[in-house]
């Protein structure tokens, strides 16, 4: 089913093109939303996230409006333990500019790492990007990995901010169907991006991001590495 990000198959109107989309915006609380500082939940014992990230080749592809990156099939070893739970990563992709909003702040990008357990539970990691002031960054990414199917090596731990302060909270997947419930950690800090590749993103990607959907009742933690 196509959809987009403006127009008749805009986001107001995903839930009205099939009745997977219904099902899935109507069956859970969506995402992204609105993180706040002042309003979450600090939570006192330790952070319960580790990263277990490293040098990885992945595959590209375009779909869902956006460029992909897969894991080739041997690099598996990619995970966090979130609660004791192990949860692999299988796909990297971007939207621009940031779904999630930080204190009211929208930043020029958010990279998705998506993560599944054994039982198929779903952890996103969000990644706030925003231009660097430097001349050059130590990311290696250029826009000629999204241009065909290509491969590319990724210095995973460089693409995480060294502060590892996130929001936590259960929301769902930002593009249809927009199921629930996904495990959303949210880095606090943005990482600092080559001007130039986010202004090739821009170009090439336009806008690719939901809008913010209602907090209801939910609560949002978040976890220091500060105290
Ligand atoms: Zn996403």
């Amino acid at each position: 089913m196509d959809w987009d990000y403006d127009g008749e198959r805009g986001p107001e109107h995903w839930k009205q093109l099939c009745p997977a989309f219904f099902e899935a915006e109507e069956g859970s609380l969506q995402s992204p939303i609105m993180l706040s500082e002042k309003t979450a939940t600090k939570a006192d014992q330790q952070k319960k996230a580790r990263f277990f990230y490293e040098t990885t080749r992945f595959s590209t592809s375009f779909y869902n409006h956006t460029v992909h990156l897969a894991p080739l099939e041997k690099e598996k070893q990619n995970k966090i333990l979130f609660d004791d739970t192990p949860f692999f990563l299988d796909d990297i992709h971007v939207h621009l500019p940031s779904e999630h909003q930080i204190d009211e702040h929208t930043f020029a990008m958010e990279i998705h790492f998506v993560h599944r357990s054994a039982q198929q539970e779903i952890l996103v990691v969000a990644v706030m990007a925003e231009k660097s002031m430097q001349e050059k960054s130590n990311q290696t990414f250029s826009l000629d990995h999204i241009k065909d199917q290509t491969q590319c090596t990724l210095v995973l731990p460089d693409w995480t901010p060294q502060s590892s302060s996130f929001f936590y909270y259960s929301g769902s997947l930002t593009t249809p169907p927009t199921k629930g419930p996904v495990n959303w950690l949210v880095f606090k800090e943005p990482i600092s991006l080559d001007a130039s590749l986010l202004n090739d993103m821009q170009q090439q990607l336009g806008k690719t991001n939901r809008p913010l959907q209602p907090i209801q009742d939910r609560s949002v933690h978040l976890y220091s590495d500060t105290e």
